[in-house]
């Protein structure tokens, strides 16, 4: 008797479930968004679990005996979910991210350039090409070394996602100007250029993220600055959310030859300080890493779901 009690429960249980999905997934993919707008960052994963997502639905089975044999292992998987353990297990199926066009930045490279070029399009103003970046202070760490491992870990999960992630470089050198690196996500034709770097400071107790946008220059960035401000928003929102890090906040930039050269919405997270003892401990841990991957994640897919 108890037996076929919890049976008819995990019965009432998963076929709620099942019904609440087809509700979410009989359409295309937008519907599915349509219903994120609404689901806080953190609550989104819920929605879609990885492991819900190839299990038939009751009487789909070809060789499932009834409704009892097609929800088996339905419940099965209920009861232990696979934890999340590496980037690619993270939104493994969940789509969200189909048909966009993403090119990720990771900042600086391990070559310098102390050469100068136009801050913009026809500019007679100047700054230096590459400078090099900060580095650890603890760790020793350059910048270019971090920018690359989150990088690469965020672009698992966008591909996860569906997205179409384009990199501005995989190695640890970057050959030609600073504005061939956004002359790359205008040529990809990017729905959004995501650049990753690492705040310095003199000041070694300044710790915290913030998230750079153009400013709106006529003939520059007057085109791409509402989404790129939107897309800062977003960002910066899911960084402060998911590092659990002092919110430094979105700040407009007039100087950045990366925005002033972009045709597609541009943006640049400072994931952390390296100059910080505690967060340069934290930025050169894989763990870590990860955590701000999942954060940069969660901030373009909350951008693109409001779009
Ligand atoms: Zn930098």
């Amino acid at each position: 008797m108890a037996l076929a009690a919890l049976v008819i429960l995990a019965v009432a249980a998963v076929t709620g479930f099942v019904v609440v999905k087809q509700g979410l997934g009989s359409g295309a993919d937008n519907s599915e968004q349509a219903v994120r707008e609404n689901v806080p960052a953190e609550d989104s994963a819920a929605l879609q679990p990885a492991a819900f997502q190839s299990v038939p639905l009751p009487g789909e089975s070809a060789s499932g005996s009834g409704v009892i044999g097609a929800i088996g292992p339905v419940a099965a998987v209920r009861i232990t979910p696979r934890p999340p353990t590496s980037a690619a297990a993270v939104s493994t199926n969940d789509k969200r991210l189909a048909g966009r066009v993403i090119c990720i930045d990771p900042g600086h490279a391990v070559n310098t350039n102390s050469g100068s070029e136009p801050i913009g399009p026809g500019s007679s103003e100047t700054k230096t090409t590459e400078p090099g970046g900060t580095s650890g202070v603890i760790s020793g760490v350059p910048e270019y070394v971090v920018t690359l491992a989150i990088a690469k870990q965020l672009k698992v999960l966008l591909e996860a996602e569906g997205a179409k992630v384009v990199m501005v470089r995989e190695g640890d050198y970057f050959e030609g100007l600073a504005r061939d690196r956004t002359l790359i996500a205008n040529q990809a034709g990017a729905d959004l250029y995501v650049r990753i770097h690492c705040d310095g400071s003199t000041n070694q107790s300044a710790n915290g993220a913030s998230t750079l946008y153009p400013a709106s220059i006529p003939g520059w960035t007057d085109d791409i600055v509402v989404e790129s401000t939107r897309a800062a928003r977003s960002i910066q929102a899911a960084l402060v959310n998911g590092l659990g890090v002092p919110d430094l906040g979105v700040v407009e930039r007039s100087d950045m030859l990366g925005f002033n050269w972009s045709d597609v919405p541009a943006i640049l997270a400072e994931v952390g300080f390296m100059t910080n003892p505690d967060e340069d401990r934290r930025l050169t841990s894989p763990e870590y890493q990860l955590r701000v991957a999942q954060a940069l994640d969660a901030g373009i897919a909350d951008y693109f779901s409001a779009s």
